[in-house]
């Protein structure tokens, strides 16, 4: 049993052994032998510990917490197998049973108040910098098992999803649903008004490739036009077929993106829909530039810093301007028996084995992997 632990912001992560004795099992939960674990931006937040709140401020995990912060483990795309349950499980009101195939609910945020009672666990009001969450804590995903306090936070896998699909659902999957769950009034509002409803997605990452297959899943019927716009050429041509109806490669300088802003205003038509997978003061820009009278502009990306809005712009527009962090686990079982049914290409995987885990950070740090990077922690299981 091993596990990647930080041992300094920006440092590599360390592999060290865990004992079995180190890791006990929930009374209500269960401990997953992990197969695999995907590699995420916000690993590399949390990991760099450093993001521009905007404004010259800088927001730090170890500030808050301390010496804790090296103690963790990240990793919150978790899938693999139930190895054992703890005894308090009911084996007759839950269906997880030992050996089950399963995806990790990671956001579990303090599990006791009223928000998470009603499994909106991802907006936790006493989870300061998510470090009560599965992956922001010691019990994170780069690691060969990882306990789970509560069984109602595994859900179970299909047998024809492989473990490596599987545990994108967990963030980059569940993140798309549930942003374009949220934007569903502005989806249905154009459709109702007798147009097309368009959909504006920036940046063809893992997310973006989710988020478009998603959205044409959830609003095929309203007939959704989807645009995807990256500054990489190659992520835009990396998209499955048939994936969008539009592609926009916009520029790096931030002064092209506000006239490609424009071309794609007047271009493509305005947008009921944006949904801003950077999360940059440019994206935030071209975002409010595309958007039509009564659209949903949902932020998703952690790039960081500010923008200046327009408040006579955001009332005069009737926008409305929503921040996404992850999503219900509700979303999560929705979002895998939507995949199960629907044919929905997951994003190109890049492998690693856990003692790879620095070089795959390094990796999505450069902007290298097209895709998901995905740790196995046995590479005979790829
Ligand atoms: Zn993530
Ligand atoms: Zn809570």
């Amino acid at each position: 049993m091993q596990r990647a632990v930080i041992r300094g912001a920006g440092l590599p992560l360390e592999i060290v052994p865990v004992t079995a004795a180190s890791l006990p099992v929930p009374r209500l939960g269960a401990v997953i032998e992990i197969h695999c674990a995907g590699v995420c931006h916000s690993d590399i937040h949390f990991i760099d510990d450093e993001t521009d709140m905007g404004g010259g401020t800088v927001s730090r995990i170890r500030d808050d917490i301390g010496s804790d912060f090296l103690t963790f483990t990240p990793g919150h795309e978790i899938s693999g197998r139930v190895l054992s349950l703890g005894n308090h499980v009911d084996a007759r009101s839950c269906n997880i049973s030992l050996g089950d195939r399963v995806v990790v609910y990671p956001w579990i945020g303090c599990r006791q108040c009223g928000v998470c009672k009603e499994g909106y666990n991802c907006m936790c009001s006493f989870n300061p910098n998510g470090v009560k969450d599965i992956g922001q804590s010691a019990q994170g995903g780069f690691a060969t098992h990882c306990s789970v306090p509560e069984v109602q936070y595994l859900i179970k896998l299909h047998d024809s999803i492989p473990f490596d699909v599987g545990c994108m659902f967990a963030c980059s999957g569940l993140t798309s649903y549930w942003s374009l769950e949220r934007a569903r009034p502005a989806v249905e509002l154009a459709s109702k008004c007798g147009r097309t409803p368009r959909l504006l997605i920036i940046g063809a990452g893992g997310l973006g490739t989710w988020c478009a297959q998603i959205a044409r899943q959830l609003y095929g019927t309203h007939g959704i036009n989807i645009s995807v716009a990256d500054i990489w050429q190659s992520k835009l041509d990396g998209l499955p077929a048939g994936a969008t109806d539009q592609n926009i490669l916009l520029s790096e300088d931030t002064k092209a993106v506000q006239d490609n802003a424009e071309s794609i205003v007047f271009g493509a038509g305005k947008m009921d829909v944006i949904i801003n997978f950077v999360g940059n003061p440019a994206t935030t820009q071209t975002s409010l530039l595309c958007a039509a009278r009564g659209a949903y502009i949902i932020n998703v990306g952690l790039w960081g810093g500010a923008a200046d809005i327009s408040m006579v712009n955001l009332i005069g527009n009737s926008l409305t301007l929503a921040g996404v962090r992850t999503g219900p686990v509700h979303c999560l079982q929705e979002l895998v028996d939507l995949y199960s049914k629907s044919p929905i290409t997951p994003p190109n995987i890049v492998p690693y084995k856990l003692c790879e885990v620095n070089k795959a950070l390094d990796d999505l740090r450069r902007g290298d992997i097209h895709g998901r990077g995905i740790i196995y922690m046995d590479m005979h299981s790829i």
